[in-house]
């Protein structure tokens, strides 16, 4: 619950970054259009999105399932929502059949060998393959997806790992038909501490993706940059950025976030 004094500046702060994120295109040499700002809003109620809605913005992310469920037919159905969270394949019907506008899935990646008790048939439970069958189920138009990759080397972080980054968009491209694979996300360390080692990584794979792959660049998106660095971020090239506290204010809690 936010108080009343808080009313009217998350439109404020919206105009503000996006004064900063032209500011950074223009800097890089690059068309501000070139980049997308996704306004993060998870763990904030409807009506401050409503109020960045009403200023015009059109794309909001979240990265819980339940939360983006319950709050998406709270708002406009032009919202473009981005779902930016780790999704687990139980949860992938739910988010799919009670967000029909959701845009994009960002944050596609290989399970994670945390399971030991799966060992064989492993290929079979990754992400991607069931997010297509359930779109095809569901009847829906295919859905854009962005491939997240674990630039940082965190253990706990989610996301393939760079080297094998090739094989999963390879994966996404020929083996999934009702994907539109749309390019590369990464969260980087948490602590920002290695921010252009992490962006820079992410870079190199989008080069190595395309160049095995033969992809156009321009048809491969940079998801990168958040509150903290997203001008360095259009400065190294991202075409997405998600920016969450400093349009929305600081969140409650910090430990949902990770
Ligand atoms: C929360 C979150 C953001 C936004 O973080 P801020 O630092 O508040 O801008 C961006 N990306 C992901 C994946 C997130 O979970």
């Amino acid at each position: 619950m936010s108080a009343p004094a808080v009313e009217g500046s998350a439109a404020a702060a919206f105009r503000s970054v996006l004064t900063r994120v032209h500011q950074a295109a223009e800097r890089s040499g690059r068309s501000p259009e070139q980049v997308r700002v996704v306004a993060v809003s998870k763990t904030k109620p409807a009506s401050l999105l409503r109020q960045v809605y009403d200023a015009g913005h059109r794309c909001f992310g979240e990265n819980y399932v339940q939360e983006i469920v319950e709050k998406a037919p709270q708002l406009p159905v032009d919202i473009e929502w981005h779902f930016i969270g780790n999704l687990q394949r139980n949860k992938v019907k739910s988010l799919l059949a009670g967000v029909p506008n959701l845009h994009m899935i960002e944050s596609v990646d290989d399970v994670k060998d945390n399971f030991p008790e799966r060992k064989v048939g492993f290929l079979q439970t990754k992400i991607a393959n069931h997010v297509d069958r359930v779109v095809a189920s569901l009847g829906r138009k295919p859905l854009k997806v962005l491939v997240q990759v674990n630039t940082s080397g965190e253990e706990s972080k989610f996301g393939v790992d760079p080297s094998g980054c090739v094989n999963l968009v390879r994966h996404v491209k020929l083996g999934c038909p009702n994907l539109i694979f749309s390019g590369l996300m990464t969260i980087g360390m948490l602590d920002y501490s290695s921010t252009p080692e992490n962006f820079k990584t992410l870079s190199n794979c989008r080069a190595e993706v395309c160049k095995e792959l033969e992809i156009p660049e321009e048809q491969c998106e940079l998801s990168m940059g958040m509150s903290a660095d997203f001008e360095q971020a259009i400065e190294m090239g991202s075409t997405n950025v998600r920016i969450g506290s400093t349009i929305f204010g600081v969140r409650e809690s910090k430990k949902k976030d990770e």
